[in-house]
């Protein structure tokens, strides 16, 4: 296989970099890192940020986040975690299932360089963690993770935890480390005081497990969960010991939605990722801009990306390799911006969800101001082997 070909050399402007091609504001991307760790740090002194991989799965923006108190990394993906154990990270929670055999077989192969926990809800996924760290000859870390009210993965708060809790502490080679608590569908509901309202009954679930894990006298000192959304409420809650956010270092147009309690939008952190797309035709038609970035370069799954400097011009789905920019409103003129972009010129794109648009690209390209000053692999890149 060539190597991903390069869009740009570090010093080129941005006016050079060949596009479609994902770019971090570093300056933002930096004020973001260091806002995180200051919110924790002064509010939560007792609560540790792990950071979430997923978002950027790139290591040298986690290294960037270690060097700003991370006490290590959440990875949804062991191709994540390659990434990071590659790049000297020593402390790694996989906060997801991992199934099967094989797969089990690399992250405790990992976890033998590497301090590495794993997630469970499954009796027989301890089992064949159990079996391979047995045969690796070392003892695994693993954390069950509590349906919080995501209805995605997980045992049910109470009892099932500590049924299963009680299983690990009865196997060998897994250790019983504590429990995941990850309330997802909370992090993008629009109002402060449904996510406030949110965590507090996932605080609910989480002690009603505690109080399960207690009976059996199954110690648990370790609650992880949390996200961009609502980690200060997790923070704040006495409870969880440790937040795991990843959107926050970028931020998207869809959290961008999400408000403060006074109604005003939750901008706390800032834009740092663009995709940058150059116009590549007019046509005749004056209402219509077409430029390069399409489905390939841009998620939207949660929404279509709004144009960084020009916000009266809407963006729509051109198809695989395009976005076709037109008036905001039907009925209305063409906003006289448009008028102003010809062929060849770049745009910015402020992505509608960041973490699956950086999954499309190779590199993330470092801007200080307009000039590329780092070209960083996205080097967990992949669709979740
Ligand atoms: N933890 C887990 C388990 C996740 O799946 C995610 C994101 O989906 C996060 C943390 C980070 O959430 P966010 O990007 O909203 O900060
Ligand atoms: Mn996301």
């Amino acid at each position: 296989m060539t190597a991903p070909w390069r869009p740009c050399s570090v010093g080129d402007m941005m006016k050079d970099i060949d596009t479609p091609a994902l770019v971090v504001d570093l300056d933002s991307l930096e004020s973001n890192i260091n806002k995180m760790s200051k919110i924790v740090e002064e509010n939560y002194p007792n609560v540790k940020i792990r950071p979430h991989c997923k978002t950027h799965k790139c290591p040298n923006i986690a290294h960037m986040q270690m060097n700003s108190g991370a006490v290590g990394f959440c990875c949804q993906t062991i191709t994540e975690t390659d990434a990071l154990v590659n790049a000297g990270i020593n402390d790694i929670f996989i906060s997801n299932q991992i199934i099967g055999l094989r797969k089990i077989r690399r992250v405790v192969g990992l976890a033998k360089i590497a301090n590495i926990s794993l997630c469970v809800d499954d009796a027989d996924n301890v089992r064949d963690i159990d079996t391979v760290a047995g045969d690796l000859g070392i003892k695994m870390d693993v954390v069950v993770e509590v349906h919080v009210g995501a209805y995605r993965c997980g045992v049910n708060p109470g009892e099932p935890v500590a049924e299963l809790a009680q299983l690990i502490t009865e196997l060998p080679n897994v250790n019983f480390k504590g429990l995941h608590c990850y309330q997802g569908r909370n992090q993008h509901q629009r109002k402060e005081g449904d996510r406030k309202k949110e965590v507090e009954n996932v605080v609910a679930l989480v002690k009603q497990s505690l109080e399960a894990l207690s009976k059996r006298g199954i110690p648990c000192e370790y609650i992880t969960g949390g996200g961009t959304g609502s980690f200060k409420y997790e923070a704040s809650s006495t409870t969880f010991t440790e937040i795991q956010p990843g959107s926050y270092v970028f931020m998207d147009v869809d959290y961008g939605k999400n408000l403060n309690t006074d109604g005003s939008f939750y901008n706390e952190f800032k834009n740092s990722l663009y995709v940058l797309s150059t116009v590549q035709s007019k046509g005749t038609n004056p209402n219509r801009v077409v430029v390069d970035a399409g489905m390939k370069a841009l998620s939207v799954d949660s929404g279509v990306p709004l144009l960084k400097d020009f916000p009266s011009i809407t963006y729509n789905i051109g198809g695989d390799e395009h976005g076709v920019l037109t008036k905001m409103v039907d009925g209305e003129q063409m906003p006289k911006e448009i008028d102003e972009l010809k062929v060849g010129d770049i745009i910015r794109l402020i992505p509608g969800h960041c973490d699956p648009t950086v999954n499309m690209h190779d590199w993330i390209i470092g801007l200080r101001g307009d000039k590329v000053e780092c070209i960083w692999p996205v080097a967990g890149r992949g669709p979740g082997v």
